[in-house]
């Protein structure tokens, strides 16, 4: 799959009352420099609009003008666009083994078979880099624009084994940048990705000590299992075992303890899929720090727990990273909203079903494997008999994958004709299974045989789904 090609920012909304709609900038049109200068991502963009009247260089049907935008400096444009990246996204130049990528079916949309290792996106959106790619001039960037907090895939800091992970001898020697990254004030947190009988063991012990020694200012370090699909071409690739998954879990918390001595806080924490497979309670709410982690999978059930029961009044939910304050919309084909875009007129958020104390319909809520063992304890405490998960076998990918992330329409669909499905039953689907309305599969919630309730994926959301 070739990466996404270059191509001029493309204005898709111009707000109402804004700088931008005061000159007459208008959706569709492109921006092909600002001020003279031709911005190659969403972040080179926000700087240059921040300048007081840029002059950009519109291309609007063909035909070239340019217009001056009225405004002080700071004050936003009040323009988004279609795009995070401008010029070619930087793709891995690695070949890991356990890549899921590598491990999708063939027929997917085109943008997931992209294997992105670019810092940008790892800024913006949160995926992660190895650095292979990692220049000189990237460092500079990174420094000059603060462009933090990054994510970094680590794996081993055996620089040989790390080579061998990455299938890339410039494995041995990227994590250089890592530390580059690290004295000059970057935030970044790290991750490895276990693979049974390579990384586990004596050479993950190794790294959590060489975390220690060479990078102990890593604000976090989530220890997370390999995923493995029915699709993977690697015949040495297997899923953890209870007692390799239990035996991660020992050595993590085992240097947590140690961290909290040395640097006061666990520094590395071991994913929730590891919990369950070890079939291991999870730590204390407590014992992860505020959810840094959250999004990959760390401290999720604890925060689910906390919010579904009513503990807490918000939802952690997606972080908003970057987007929360660019005004640049979300990249197509990455970490793309996962709710379709509100026509115009319509809710951001659309209006659930009534709550369940206003209907007396009983309630499924779809969820992986893993989801419902998080899942179903905790309705039970509800005390609510007619509330209950209804589990979504993963066939589509196979092999051990079960989050509820990774579920797809025609899996959906077969769990509800396999429990009878009808208009008998609300039927509640967590929306972290889609991007922009869409399944994995390229299915959307509406080609399912019943109608589904798409709810944010936090215990905030699905409490107030079903008691209002
Ligand atoms: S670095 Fe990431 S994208 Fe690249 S091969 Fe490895 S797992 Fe896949």
């Amino acid at each position: 799959m070739a990466p996404p090609r270059a191509q001029r920012p493309r204005v898709v909304a111009v707000a109402d009352g804004s700088p931008a709609a005061a000159a007459g900038l208008l959706p569709g049109d492109e921006i092909a420099a600002i001020d003279g200068q031709v911005p190659r991502d969403v972040i080179e963009w926000r700087l240059l609009v921040d300048e007081p009247s840029p002059t950009l260089d519109v291309v609007r049907g063909g035909l070239s003008l340019e217009v001056v935008v009225g405004k002080e400096a700071g004050v936003p444009l009040g323009a988004e666009v279609a795009s995070a990246l401008f010029d070619e996204v930087r793709t891995c130049d690695n070949h890991c083994e356990f890549c899921f990528v590598h491990q999708l079916p063939p027929g997917l949309r085109g943008s997931l078979y992209v294997k992105d290792d670019d810092y940008r996106l790892s800024f913006l959106y949160g995926n992660y880099t190895t650095l292979t790619r990692f220049t000189e001039l990237d460092l500079e960037r990174v420094i000059t624009e603060r462009l933090g907090p990054l994510n970094v895939s680590i794996h081993a800091t055996d620089p040989e084994l790390r080579a061998r992970m990455l299938r890339n001898r410039r494995g041995a020697t990227s994590l250089r940048w890592l530390r580059a990254l690290l004295d000059a004030g970057i935030t970044v947190h790290g991750q490895v990705v276990v693979c049974p009988g390579v990384n586990d063991g004596p050479a993950l012990e190794q790294t959590l000590a060489g975390v220690l020694d060479r990078y102990p200012e890593l604000a976090t370090l989530c220890v997370v299992p390999l995923g493995v699909s029915r699709w993977s071409p690697e015949s040495s690739l297997r899923a953890h075992s209870a007692a390799e998954a239990a035996a991660v879990v020992d050595l993590v918390e085992e240097w947590q303890a140690l961290y909290l001595r040395v640097l006061g806080r666990r520094l590395a924490f071991a994913s929730d899929e590891y919990y369950l497979a070890a079939r291991r309670p999870f730590p204390a709410a407590e014992a992860y720090e505020g959810f840094p982690m959250h999004e990959d999978g760390v401290g999720m059930a604890r925060a689910f727990e906390r919010e579904l029961l009513g503990e807490v009044a918000e939802g952690l939910g997606v972080a908003p990273g970057f987007f929360s304050w660019v005004d640049g919309a979300p990249a197509e084909g990455y970490r793309a909203p996962r709710r379709p875009p509100p026509a115009r007129g319509e809710e951001a958020t659309p209006r659930l079903g009534p709550p369940l104390a206003a209907d007396p319909r009983p309630v499924r809520v779809l969820t992986g494997a893993y989801g419902a063992r998080v899942l179903g304890p905790l309705l039970a405490r509800l005390g609510r008999a007619d509330v209950a998960t209804l589990t979504v076998a993963n066939r589509f990918f196979g092999g051990n994958v079960a989050v509820a992330g990774l579920m797809v329409g025609e899996d959906v669909a077969a769990a509800l004709a396999a429990h009878g499905a009808g208009p008998g039953t609300r039927y509640l689907l967590p929306d972290v299974c889609l991007s922009a309305g869409r399944f994995l599969d390229g299915t959307t919630p509406e080609d399912l045989p019943v109608g589904v309730e798409v709810v944010a994926t936090d215990g905030v959301a699905l409490r107030r789904a079903l008691v209002g």
